[in-house]
Parts: C-alpha cells; sequence; structure tokens
C-alpha cells in the first residue's frame, strides 16, 4: 500500500477543473440556460429566509470537511497513475458508483425514512418541489454519513480490485456522484431530445421529494428501487415552483 499524494493532488485538481468549466460549457446551451434561469429565480425566493441559508451553509461546511479528512487519511491510499485498459477504467467507474448506491439505498431507506433519522432527513424533505439548491438543503448529519457512503466506496473497490483505483476513473466516477447529486434536485422541464433522460432524472427524485412516503430511494440510478419494489414513476412539473 503505498500514500501516493500526487495522484491525490490530481483527483482534486481534476475534480476542480471539471466543476469551474462544466457549467461554463453546459450553460452555453440556451435550453439549459433557461432552465438555470427558472432555477435561480425559485432558488432566490428560498435563499432569501435566513433560516435555510443558516442550513445550507452549515450542510456545505460539513461536506467540505468531511472531504478534507478523506482527502488527508484516505485518498492518498485508494488512487495511483498506473495505466490500465479501457475497460478497466470503465468497471471500476461502474463499480465504485454501484455499490454506492446500494449502501446509499439502504441507509436512506432504513436509517432516514423508516428508522432513527427521519427526523434529521425531514429538513431535506420540506422542499417539496425541489430545485438546485435543495441539493444543499441537507442536515449536517445526513451529509457526513451520505457523502461518507460515497467516499468509502473507492476504498472498497480499491480492496477488491487489490490495488489503488486508476485516478482518472476514481475522479470520473466522483465527478457523477456530485455532479447527479445536485441535478436530480434541478428543475428540468425539457421533455424532448437530447434533454428527455434529464427530465426523467430531476422527474423521479421530485417523485421522492412529494411527501416522506415516496420510493425512490437510490440516488445516481434507480436499479435497486425497481429491484426492491420502490420504484415510483416521476412526476411532470410544469413549473419550478
Ligand atoms: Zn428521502
Ligand atoms: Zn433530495
Amino acid at each position: 500500500m503505498t500514500y501516493d499524494w500526487l495522484a491525490a493532488i490530481v483527483f482534486i485538481a481534476l475534480n476542480i477543473a471539471v466543476m469551474k468549466l462544466g457549467p461554463w460549457l453546459v450553460f452555453k446551451v440556451p435550453a439549459l440556460a433557461q432552465m438555470r434561469a427558472l432555477n435561480r429565480e425559485a432558488d432566490k425566493v428560498k435563499m432569501s429566509r435566513q433560516s435555510y441559508r443558516d442550513a445550507v451553509k452549515v450542510n456545505m461546511r460539513a461536506g467540505m470537511w468531511t472531504n478534507y479528512v478523506f482527502y488527508a487519511a484516505l485518498l492518498p491510499f485508494c488512487v495511483s497513475f498506473d495505466a490500465r485498459p479501457l475497460w478497466q477504467h470503465g468497471v471500476e467507474i461502474l463499480a465504485v458508483l454501484l455499490i454506492f448506491d446500494f449502501m446509499y439505498y439502504l441507509t436512506h431507506r432504513f436509517l432516514f425514512h423508516d428508522g432513527p433519522l427521519r427526523k434529521v432527513h425531514a429538513l431535506h424533505h420540506q422542499a417539496r418541489k425541489p430545485t438546485h439548491i435543495d441539493a444543499q438543503y441537507v442536515h449536517p448529519i445526513e451529509t457526513v454519513i451520505g457523502l461518507s457512503l460515497f467516499l468509502v466506496s473507492l476504498p472498497i473497490v480499491a480492496l477488491i480490485e487489490g490495488a489503488p483505483l486508476n485516478v482518472f476513473s476514481a475522479a470520473i466516477a466522483t465527478i457523477l456522484f456530485t455532479q447527479l447529486n445536485t441535478i436530480n434536485h434541478t428543475y428540468v422541464n425539457l421533455p424532448y431530445f437530447p434533454f428527455k433522460h434529464l427530465t426523467y432524472i430531476t422527474g423521479v427524485h421530485a417523485a421522492h421529494h412529494v411527501d416522506m412516503n415516496h420510493g425512490n430511494y437510490a440516488t445516481l440510478t434507480m436499479l435497486y428501487d425497481r429491484i426492491f419494489g420502490t420504484y415510483e414513476a416521476p412526476v411532470s412539473r410544469p413549473t419550478a415552483s
């Protein structure tokens, strides 16, 4: 086991680069820019409440510290520059995302809904019609648990493989996790090609937010909800608020 701090720094740099460049590119598409404007309008109303702003701030701080601890303590053991065939990148990315989503499904369903942390999770469920900022309107305890489940998926896959993940596989999996968790809360009403699937992703999570008794517990794919019978059809959303 080696502590590859350089690979860890490249991992962090890749995440930051996509976070900065991604939106700049994506919102050149007029339909998406229009959706962003609608989300911003609805977010502004939510953020005008002091208690809402405070909750978002505390949550972001909790996420940041969870990341810092993981970056310093575990990440350098989990990533390396070792080259591998293209298919193995695909397997690594898929394994991280599917293992995380399975653990998250169980946690979300049996800890946050039918379990002791229902009240903690109720904060996030105040958003009945989620928009972009609601991805951050989460109790810090929930964020530490949810984010940790994703972060430990990286060493779990490294242990299964018997070697650190390739740094690019790990970065792509992390970017997909971060983005999908945010995107699924946004308001998107573009039910035509090429935005149909994007609209679907937001619709199924909006169905989860209708009240606290709705399914769709997984966050990256609806695979486990379909397997365990908790899948709910997406809701259609004519307006953002
Ligand atoms: Zn929930
Ligand atoms: Zn949500």
